[in-house]
């Protein structure tokens, strides 16, 4: 027999079913038990003999054929989908035990400390709030696909194994086997790759793309985490804004209809306002802070484009070094670096920033003033960027982007406290997998393949 979906039950009525799933309650009474299946799309309720049921225990795996019945009036469920039928069990196979699970899974899980939690992600993921999570990023991401697809973006994925991208953090490095002594490093965020499309003429590109940064922990970040990355030529920056608020709108009002955002167009506010009137740059626009459906986007822009590095002693850029300038006279620069303004933007959202971008400097030469003003000399700008002034004396459009890191977004939405809880195998805060054990040592001879010998730490 083929088996049934429990939510396509319902269209049953009458009919012989089979059905598979996890027993997720059973309720004895004597000369007839009851238990709830659950399978990937819902719940449903089947009725059996004590014999039938015999040893069934929750979270077993099994495999049932039945009548579909319509329960009696006094016995609906509304808040079920399901609730209004039952399954009259005649065979029921046992696919597998299971043990007592190591915690409940039909609360929310808050209450239950997050190591156990990671450690057992499988078990924890069967909880409805989190199947919800993860049901919903899957909506949230599907729409952006098409949204993006429809408005002319091509999805484009770039390599992980890659060279360092300035993003302001800490690369993670994987030795080469074959380049002994030599590393990639896993990519901070796809940045120069989406410029260099650019260079190939993918004009409109996006990637829902997994990002790695090293950083120490700190409140609420993991190693890796995934942004929705754009990256358009011949834009102005009103351009991307507009398509990125059209786009979050959307997702909004398609997807979380009980949100109410609480101005459009967003406000642009520059920077030096922001940090005047709420002393932040994701300043917290809300009415009413105390309402879980209120959404108060706002973008910054107009950013000061260097920031003095006290330790370094030299000018960085704030958001990334490709970013433009709103001058392009270095002379203009190097006389007054600290009012500089660049083509920056963020989207700030209830106190988050959940996105960033800039147009980008485009012309070599000045993109090379601007490096070495930044403190490299001519040959580290042209080991570490080399490619890209090579590409950019091609033919190069003048382009921009944005990221958005899509699980503080979804936290957001969904009213989460932290981002772990939208991610299917999230790190703990101090970047392990409990689960995996990861990291884990390798073995002597992966690491002599590697050339690459421990030194312990005193
Ligand atoms: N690569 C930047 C980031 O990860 C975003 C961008 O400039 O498009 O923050």
């Amino acid at each position: 027999m083929k088996r049934t979906f429990t939510n396509k039950i319902l269209a049953e009525k009458g009919s012989k079913v089979q059905i598979a799933g996890w027993i997720a309650t059973r309720r004895d009474h004597g000369k007839i038990i009851f238990l709830d299946v659950r399978d990937m799309t819902g719940t449903v309720q089947v009725v059996c003999s004590p014999e039938l049921a015999k040893s069934l225990r929750p979270e077993w795996v099994v495999e049932i054929e039945g009548t579909v019945k319509e329960r009696p009036d006094a016995m609906k469920n509304s808040a079920v989908e399901t609730g209004d039928i039952e399954i009259a069990a005649e065979k029921i196979a046992v696919l597998s035990e299971a043990k007592t699970l190591p915690f409940a899974i039909d609360t929310n899980g808050y209450e239950i400390g997050e190591e156990k939690r990671l450690q057992y992600r499988y078990l924890d993921l069967r909880r409805p709030r989190l199947k919800r999570n993860i049901e919903i990023r899957n909506r949230v991401t599907q729409f952006i696909r098409e949204f993006l697809v429809k408005e002319g973006f091509i999805e484009i994925e770039t390599p992980i194994l890659t060279k360092s991208t300035p993003e302001g953090a800490r690369d993670f490095l994987v030795p080469s086997r074959m380049y002994s002594g030599k590393f990639y490093a896993l990519p901070q965020s796809p940045q120069q790759y989406k410029q260099l499309l650019q260079v190939a003429g993918f004009e409109r590109y996006f990637q829902i793309a997994r990002c790695f940064r090293d950083e120490d922990p700190r409140g609420d970040r993991q190693p890796e985490f995934t942004q929705l990355d754009i990256e358009m030529s011949f834009v102005e920056q009103e351009d991307m804004l507009r398509l990125f608020e059209e786009l979050y709108t959307k997702v909004v009002e398609e997807l979380f209809p009980e949100k109410r955002i609480i101005q459009t167009p967003f406000p642009r506010i520059s920077y030096k306002e922001a940090m005047a009137k709420w002393g932040s740059d994701k300043p917290d626009l809300r009415k009413d802070k105390s309402s879980p459906n209120e959404l108060a986007f706002a973008f910054i822009v107009d950013f000061p484009m260097f920031e003095w590095k006290e330790k370094e002693g030299r000018w960085d850029a704030v958001h990334h070094p490709f970013t433009r300038p709103q001058t392009e006279d270095i002379e203009e620069v190097k006389k007054d670096p600290a009012n500089v303004l660049a083509y920056q933007y963020d989207l700030a959202l209830n106190g988050y920033e959940v996105a960033g971008g800039s147009l980008r400097t485009y012309k070599p030469e000045f993109l090379r003033q601007v490096l070495e003003f930044m403190g490299n000399t001519k040959e580290e700008v042209q080991e570490k960027f080399g490619h890209l002034f090579e590409a950019f004396e091609y033919g190069v459009p003048p382009h921009g982007g944005i990221a958005a890191g899509l699980e503080r977004f979804l936290a957001v939405l969904l009213n989460e406290p932290n981002i772990r809880e939208v991610m299917v195998f999230p790190k703990t805060g101090d970047s392990r997998d409990l689960m995996m054990d990861s990291p884990s040592e390798i073995s002597p001879g992966q690491l002599k393949e590697l050339s690459l010998e421990i030194k312990k730490r005193k």
